[in-house]
């Protein structure tokens, strides 16, 4: 099955909105995987955000996702990549739809806070990134026949 990052960023860490975040991926159906708070540094965070090293706001970024500890989760799912990017909403969280995360919380573009992989392959890669093999875990969901029908698992 699929797995994907969710990083929680300072923003919501600061605004005390852990439990709401994972909360709504677990209502949702996704499996917690993997999930473990550490403090980013400046050499992860250009790796992560290498595709934005161009951009006027780049130290920016990585200073802000440096302010507090991250709480980084591995959610997993048919189709979780895109599950989790539907709930997270569009960057700007002052144009995300409401009844997404960021559409629900987020008043910024920068500070928009949750971080979700946005392709299978990136998902893969950033597993990898923020996690060791041994932080990822397999086991049965005691729900998947609640949660899918027998011919989608
Ligand atoms: P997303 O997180 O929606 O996939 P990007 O990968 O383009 O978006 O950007 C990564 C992060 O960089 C965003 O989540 C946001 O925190 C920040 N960011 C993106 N664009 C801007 C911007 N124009 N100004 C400030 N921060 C930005």
């Amino acid at each position: 099955m699929e797995k994907t990052l969710v990083i929680i960023k300072p923003s919501a860490i600061r605004r005390d909105l852990i439990g709401e975040i994972i909360h709504r991926f677990e209502r949702k159906g996704l499996q917690l995987s993997g999930l473990k708070m550490m403090q980013l540094d400046n050499k992860l965070l250009d790796e992560h955000y290498q595709h934005l090293k161009d951009r006027s706001f780049f130290q920016r970024i990585k200073n802000s996702m440096m302010q507090t500890p991250v709480i980084v989760c591995c959610w997993k799912g048919i189709d979780s990549v895109q599950v989790a990017r539907t709930m997270t909403g569009c960057t700007n969280g002052r144009n995300a739809a409401m009844g997404t995360i960021r559409g629900d919380y987020s008043v910024s573009i920068q500070e928009n806070i949750v971080h979700t992989s946005d392709s299978v392959e990136n998902a893969q890669i950033e597993i990898k990134r923020f996690f060791n093999e041994d932080e990822i875990f397999e086991f049965d969901q005691l729900q998947s026949d609640v949660l899918y029908a027998c011919d989608e698992i």
